[in-house]
């Protein structure tokens, strides 16, 4: 039987380090991938085509907005950020796990259309941490930063619309949790009954 993947959205504020443990997690576990956002940001050094991102100009990313090409986007600190949608659909179809490293905007539009995801918040152990990061980081302005750390509070907020809390304090902890969820997710009753009753119920 083809069972689905699981669809995992997994938002943070910027510099919490999310993208370093989805990384971590999906280096060793290759049942699970990371999904590749389109962006009208530009890259950053180092960042590739089609591996961070695809680096869109804001007409293309425009156009696939109307062709109905993302199963979600967003604007974020003046940036367009987008899920393609067929890959990531087509990858839990075909029973592979997907993680969507997205901001809050995006993952509430995600848990409208697909709510059996499991929507997981990386906060950091203190703010002042977020913020020691996000300049250790030597990658953004001063402006940007404080604009990424105003953001960062707004985005606390939306912690209650999340399943599960991963407090980034080490990568080793963070990325153990993340297993911890995913394997409790796929435990979980409500993902197996339909299978179960058939095999022992009916
Ligand atoms: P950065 O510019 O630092 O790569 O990403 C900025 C923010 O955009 C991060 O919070 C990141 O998780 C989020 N982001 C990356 N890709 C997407 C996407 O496809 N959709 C949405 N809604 N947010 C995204």
């Amino acid at each position: 039987m083809n069972k689905k993947g699981l669809l995992l959205v997994v938002s943070g504020p910027s510099g919490v380090g999310k993208g370093t443990v989805c990384n971590e997690y999906v280096k060793n576990h290759p049942e699970c991938s990371l999904s590749v956002s389109a962006t009208t940001r530009k890259p950053r050094e180092g960042e590739k085509d089609g591996i961070n991102y695809f680096f869109l100009s804001e007409e293309e990313f425009r156009k696939k907005i109307d062709n109905g090409g993302f199963l979600e986007h967003a604007v974020f600190c003046g940036n367009y950020y987008g899920t393609p949608k067929d890959t990531v659909m087509q990858m839990i179809d075909d029973g592979k796990d997907v993680i969507l490293e997205i901001e809050v905007q995006g993952a509430m539009q995600v848990r409208a259309h697909y709510p059996e995801g499991v929507f997981i918040f990386v906060l950091p152990p203190s703010i002042e941490v977020l913020e020691e990061r996000l300049r250790g980081r030597n990658t953004e302005t001063d402006d940007v930063i404080k604009e990424r750390l105003q953001r960062a509070k707004a985005e606390f907020k939306f912690i209650e619309k999340y399943n599960y809390v991963l407090v980034n304090d080490t990568v080793e902890n963070a990325t153990k949790t993340l297993g911890d969820i995913i394997n409790a997710e796929k435990c979980s009753m409500s993902r197996n009954y339909k299978e179960l009753k058939s095999e022992y119920i009916d």
